[in-house]
């Protein structure tokens, strides 16, 4: 690509500002302009419900760079800046506001949306969401001490916002509709046993609960005062959090005639249907070459690391997107992390006893090979396991479950 060349990204999300950074730092001498809907510069999500939440971390922390980093290499970023429309024939992508920006090559990171809520009295104040910085600032405020605090979805963001909420000095409910927390992410055992660590700390969580609608204060008839559930059961609440969700923001590269399948479909370095656009981050449904299938994926890990793929490949450094899935949530003193997307395991052999002070594994075998792995507290665990996954190890799964006998020694054996 020449130096006279224009990249556009749309979205100033991790993804966004990642791909800028390994677009130039590939050896792209051209102008990249960045495309933030959001009045931010690019930052991080994962503090917004941890330690930003909690108040614990400056905000100053979220950000992927400071504002003279764009200055001294040469990138734009528009902040406030929406895209509309992309207009394939001519290149260029129209903003909201009026304007236009040609491209030579796009980029698309538009991330996720979060999913509402269908239900009565949704729209009512003191409902709250969790995406965006101006959420958890908002959601901050709402976390008085004594404030009785109904979170909506046990998912790892309404787990992380109930334990921050509980730091804050709240009186937390969690309702959840399925039989355990965290039920997309981890095996029904693991999902039972966070729940009590929340339980334990004072958290009510109620699974099976199906959420019926928000209910007025009667004093405040604009403000939501209570969750009512299909049973009859109502929850008295000063703020409400909804965590159900999200799904990929598609609907730019659908409008464009770009091939989209609950995600932007990608090759492994990124590249759409149309040769001059690329896609990134949480929007894509992209070939994972470890798992041998198309995954979408919602983590800082793909945010970063496809995007980085991406952003070389468009400076004509082709770059293979290649990674075992790897996602972590802190919820209290605990540090999950899980590796692998585990689809039809037939076996769980947990490594230790679950003592998080001690820290301990848990893998799932799908007919006797790893195909992922939890580890609380025990993040030693993650490299050796990662290469299981990786190798499509067949370990011995007792070995595999005594913690006396070392995963660099399980991972010779199996090898
Ligand atoms: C509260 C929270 C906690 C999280 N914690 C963790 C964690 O602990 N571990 C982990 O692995 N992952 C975590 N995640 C997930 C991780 O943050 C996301 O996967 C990651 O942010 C995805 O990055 P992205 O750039 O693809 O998309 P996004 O972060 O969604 O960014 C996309 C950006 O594009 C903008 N945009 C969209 N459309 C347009 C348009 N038309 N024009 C201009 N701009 C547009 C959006 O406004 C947004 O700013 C967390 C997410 C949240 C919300």
């Amino acid at each position: 690509m020449s130096a006279d060349a224009t990249h556009v990204i749309v979205g100033g999300g991790q993804a966004g500002g990642r791909a800028a950074e390994a677009m130039r730092a590939a050896g792209f001498e051209g102008r990249i302009v960045c495309l933030a809907s959001e009045p931010e510069r690019p930052y991080e999500r994962p503090p917004l419900s941890k330690g930003v939440l909690t108040g614990e971390a400056a905000e100053s922390a979220v950000y992927l760079r400071t504002p003279a980093y764009y200055a001294e290499n040469g990138i734009e970023v528009w902040t406030g800046a929406a895209a509309g429309h992309i207009d394939r024939e001519a290149r260029a992508v129209a903003l909201t506001d009026g304007r236009r920006v040609p491209y030579d090559r796009l980029l698309l990171a538009t991330g996720s949306r979060l999913k509402r809520l269908p239900v009565p009295g949704g729209d009512l104040r003191g409902v709250y969401y969790l995406r965006t910085l101006a959420d958890s600032r908002d959601l901050r405020d709402a976390l008085a001490p004594g404030a009785r605090v109904v979170i909506v979805g046990g998912g790892y963001i309404g787990l992380e916002v109930a334990a921050s909420a509980v730091k804050r000095g709240c009186a937390v409910t969690v309702l959840e509709g399925a039989a355990t927390v965290m039920a997309r992410q981890l095996a029904p055992e693991l999902g039972s046993w966070f729940a009590e660590q929340h339980r334990a700390r004072g958290v009510d969580v109620v699974t099976g609960a199906q959420v019926a609608g928000f209910e007025a204060r009667p004093d405040a008839p604009e403000r939501a005062g209570a969750v009512r559930c299909a049973d009859g059961s109502v929850y008295p609440a000063d703020a409400v959090v909804v965590g159900v969700g999200v799904a990929p923001a598609t609907e730019l590269a659908e409008r464009a005639g770009l091939t989209c399948d609950d995600g932007v479909v990608v090759d492994e370095h990124g590249r759409t249907d149309d040769p001059a656009i690329f896609a990134a981050g949480d929007v894509t449904r992209h070939p994972n070459p470890v798992l041998g299938r198309r995954i979408r994926l919602e983590s800082w890990q793909n945010a970063q690391y496809q995007a980085e793929a991406a952003g070389r490949s468009m400076a004509d450094v082709p770059t293979e997107y290649r990674v075992v899935p790897w996602f972590w949530s802190d919820q209290f003193d605990q540090n999950l992390q899980m590796l692998g997307l585990p689809e039809g395991w037939d076996r769980l052999v947990w490594r230790g006893e679950p003592d998080p002070a001690a820290g301990f594994a848990v893998f799932y075998l799908r007919d006797g090979v790893v195909v992922g792995a939890n580890a609380v507290n025990f993040g030693k665990a993650i490299a050796p396991a990662r290469k299981l996954i990786e190798t499509r190890a067949r370990p011995d799964a007792d070995a595999l479950a005594d913690p006396g006998t070392s995963l660099k020694t399980v991972l010779k054996a199996a090898g």
